[in-house]
């Protein structure tokens, strides 16, 4: 567990809480990552720190980033680590599921009839694309400045992320939607072409293509439609954001990345919050533990294969909000707000 700056502590305890509850068994040691470890004199991913993630089969994390780090290079800064861990990680596959609790349609900027029931995973390649491609640079030819970025894409990464969301899909509602550019982007159409290819050994998944813009205009027309969407890099980034913040409240939403090496066949992977430190509620006990609650339920799942455990947690959390309990950012007017600890002891309460 690595719990980093802003309130990624008090939020990770909360989630140690649920999750030493249900189940017991599962070792998990702290160590200290971003800000925490600046503070300290240690660099922002520490030997120790690494070493304990080489022995771990996952890990959960906090969340990274302090205002008086801004400006820094990147070596010094607490995002460091995060660079680190996803690069030496090759953590490839980022699952965002986007959720709206009953209850809580009224938090998102779109009308509660749209919201009601949003109920999707968004899968974001995480390590290729235009964000890594080469060359990638600003030069100046006869002289014009000019700058370039390469999107490149091979068969195999793409192979791999859309495996895992056909997977996805067919422990879910069976729907797929693959986003890309294909009436413009070479890589779109080798994209298009690699997942028709997969698409035949998962007959029972539904498999729909859509351009981005359009899936960036559906995603507000008709968010409640879509149940597992995949994309390359650039276009997930982009859209598991839009994603998002239909749901209105970002201290609910967990996320995943799942990397290449694993332990007993399962994958290895690092499960946060979408949301950041929120430096200006951190230590005063009132940050939303919600997403880090969830975050350790999909470890729960996909590192661990305990399906009814995550289960568990999840059933808990979506008990907790119908039964109108709130943390600070969500609670309506006249209603009193319930602290960090106590959301997490009435998750506890309900599992
Ligand atoms: P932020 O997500 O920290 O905060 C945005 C808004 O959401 C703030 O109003 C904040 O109070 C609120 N918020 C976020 N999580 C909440 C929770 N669990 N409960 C209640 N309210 C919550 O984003 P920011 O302000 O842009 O960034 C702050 C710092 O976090 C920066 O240093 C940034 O680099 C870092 N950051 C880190 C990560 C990460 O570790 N993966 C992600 C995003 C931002």
């Amino acid at each position: 567990m690595l719990p980093g700056d802003g309130i990624g502590p008090e939020v990770t305890r909360a989630a140690l809480h649920v999750l030493t509850i249900v189940r017991p068994d599962v070792e998990c040691v702290e160590a200290p990552v971003g800000g925490a470890a600046l503070a300290r004199g240690l660099p922002a991913l520490p030997d120790q720190t690494r070493a304990l993630c080489d022995r771990s089969n996952a890990i959960l994390f906090g969340s990274v980033g302090l205002p008086q780090y801004e400006g820094k290079s990147l070596p010094q800064r607490p995002e460091y680590a995060l660079f680190l861990l996803r690069r030496d990680y090759e953590l490839y596959a980022n699952l965002r599921p986007v959720r709206v609790f009953a209850g809580l349609e009224d938090a998102s900027p779109l009308r509660p009839e749209i919201v009601r029931g949003i109920d999707m995973i968004v899968v974001r390649e995480l390590t290729g694309g235009i964000y890594y491609g080469q060359p990638k640079e600003q030069r100046s030819v006869g002289g014009v400045e000019e700058a370039v970025d390469t999107m490149i894409y091979r068969a195999p990464e793409i192979e791999r992320i859309v495996r895992i969301a056909f997977e996805l899909a067919r422990a879910r509602r069976k729907r797929l939607t693959s986003v890309d550019k294909q009436n413009i982007l070479e890589t779109s159409r080798l994209w298009r072409r690699v997942t028709d290819a997969i698409a035949r050994e998962y007959s029972d998944v539904r498999l729909e293509h859509l351009l981005v813009d359009t899936a960036a205009m559906q995603l507000v027309q008709r968010p409640g439609e879509f149940d597992v969407i995949v994309t390359e890099n650039m276009f997930g980034d982009i859209l598991s954001d839009e994603a998002a913040i239909l749901t209105g409240s970002i201290g609910t939403l967990p996320s995943a990345s799942l990397g290449v090496r694993g332990r007993e066949g399962r994958p290895f992977g690092l499960y946060e919050p979408i949301g950041g430190t929120a430096p200006s509620i951190a230590g005063k006990n009132v940050a939303n533990p919600t997403a880090a609650i969830l975050s350790a339920a999909m470890l729960l799942r996909h590192s661990l294969a305990d399906d009814a455990g995550a289960e568990r947690i999840e059933r808990a959390v979506d008990r907790a909000y119908a039964d109108g309990l709130r943390t600070a950012e969500l609670v309506r007017s006249g209603d009193s707000p319930l602290s960090t600890e106590a959301f997490a002891q009435a998750v506890v309460e309900r599992l």
